[in-house]
């Protein structure tokens, strides 16, 4: 079977592509390939089920991988004038992350949907249409699934990455490609939650604290958020540590996260404190020190973290020094990184095809008829609506680069 342009894979950047493969040329016969049993699963997880579709602040810092997604990015409209072309209402927060005014994903993934099947794109859904190969040729490419083997002049590869299998996605097309001589940057969870030893952790599981939070590789500080921390047995989670999570793949085995669980006062300031609250509950015991400070379970976390004395003794016996190591820790409490979350609790990929594979134009530099698009390619932005900017503008490119190329190739 042939079709003029094949989409493997029905997300947030297959989608895009699709679309703009069909507008750029609309006599050619665009067809995506989907392994799900209907395409924009994953979409419909997004944000919570609101679906965080872009960010206002477009800035090379919350773009990390070996590709220069911003200049791709602003050569393509945002997300909020893409959906808005398709009749979508949206508005930005006061972070400038942008969602549908409907705050239902269900609304992203329909207009898409509308869009295609009013373009005359083809959806092929199911596990008919796994691609397990591809082989491309001089003037096309061939991929195979259990339908069959379909032909084309024009692959975009729109498979996503590893984040998240429980959606389809596994990394299958990244190997397929690797086995073809691509390229890639390390693979990592990003977006995602960082392990730490859980002796750590004893007493914190289920404890969210608002503070900052450093990821450092001994002396050096790589980056500092500021949010809602949160922490599991094994894990040191939040919006803040998601995205810090892609520094494990150039640093893996050299990083610490270091919280400070209280920005809003000095060391100078929180010892002072600490020291007038020994003469105020002096008969109080230890489990008592900071609970002006943190609610009961983190109050007395960091008491015997930092004391490691019986909680039932008075606070009257904290010697001097105990107390500055009690406020070292709430200002500088470390967390060395052991690893990273399982792919199903990821919400990307860091790594992927490298940025020394494709062009400008997201065509292949080993192969001229296939264009990349999407996590698939060495790329990872922030938490905020970043990853499917990216998505939508790659997508939308590689669809519309792809289709100039089929369609000046036809004549
Ligand atoms: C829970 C969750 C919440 C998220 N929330 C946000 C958010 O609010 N904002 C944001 O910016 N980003 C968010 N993300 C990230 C965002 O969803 C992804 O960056 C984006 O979907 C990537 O788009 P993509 O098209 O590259 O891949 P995907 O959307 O993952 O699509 C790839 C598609 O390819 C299909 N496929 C894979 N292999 C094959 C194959 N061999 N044959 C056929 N089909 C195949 C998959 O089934 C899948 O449908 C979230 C991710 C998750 C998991």
């Amino acid at each position: 079977m042939y079709k003029d342009i094949i989409i493997i894979g029905g997300g947030a950047s297959g989608l895009a592509a699709a679309v703009s493969a069909k507008k750029t040329a609309p006599e050619l016969s665009v067809t995506v390939l989907e392994r799900c049993d209907r395409v924009g699963k994953k979409l419909l997880a997004t944000g919570n089920g609101r679906c965080n579709l872009s960010n206002r602040d477009i800035s090379p810092e919350k773009y990390h991988g070996s590709v220069d997604a911003v200049k791709i990015i602003r050569a393509e409209l945002s997300g909020e004038e893409m959906f808005g072309l398709m009749g979508v209402m949206t508005y930005a927060d006061s972070q400038g992350r942008v969602y549908p005014h409907s705050e239902s994903a269900a609304t992203i993934l329909n207009a898409l949907r509308q869009r295609c099947e009013e373009l005359g794109v083809e959806l092929l859904c199911g596990a008919d249409y796994n691609v397990t190969s591809i082989q491309p040729g001089d003037r096309g490419a061939v991929v195979s699934c259990k339908a069959g083997a379909l032909s084309c002049a024009g692959l975009i590869t729109a498979a996503g990455g590893y984040a998240s299998p429980q959606h389809g996605t596994d990394g299958t097309v990244i190997k397929l490609l690797r086995d073809l001589g691509y390229k890639t940057a390390k693979i990592c969870p990003a977006v995602a939650p960082l392990k730490t030893d859980p002796s750590l952790l004893k007493g914190l599981k289920g404890v969210r604290l608002k503070g900052r939070i450093s990821a450092v590789s001994g002396d050096q500080l790589l980056r500092t958020e500021e949010g809602e921390i949160q922490f599991t047995e094994s894990t040191v989670s939040g919006i803040c540590v998601f995205d810090l999570a892609y520094l494990y793949q150039q640093y893996e085995g050299r990083l610490t996260l270091r919280a400070d669980l209280l920005p809003e006062m000095t060391l100078g300031q929180l010892t002072d404190y600490l020291f007038s609250m020994r003469k105020r509950k002096s008969s109080l015991p230890l489990e008592e020190l900071a609970t002006g400070l943190f609610a009961k379970n983190p109050a007395v976390y960091l008491v015997k973290r930092a004391i490691g004395r019986p909680m039932t003794e008075a606070i009257s016996t904290v010697t001097d020094k105990e107390l500055r190591s009690l406020a070292s820790l709430i200002k500088k409490a470390e967390f060395p990184v052991t690893g990273c979350a399982p792919w199903q609790s990821a919400q990307a990929t860091c790594g992927g095809i490298h940025g020394s594979c494709i062009d400008g134009e997201l065509r292949s530099r080993l192969h001229r008829s296939v264009f990349l698009c999407g996590e698939a390619v060495d790329v990872v932005g922030d938490c905020g609506g970043y990853n499917l900017q990216w998505a939508w503008s790659s997508g939308t490119a590689a669809g519309r680069n792809c289709a100039s190329q089929v369609k000046g190739g036809a004549k």
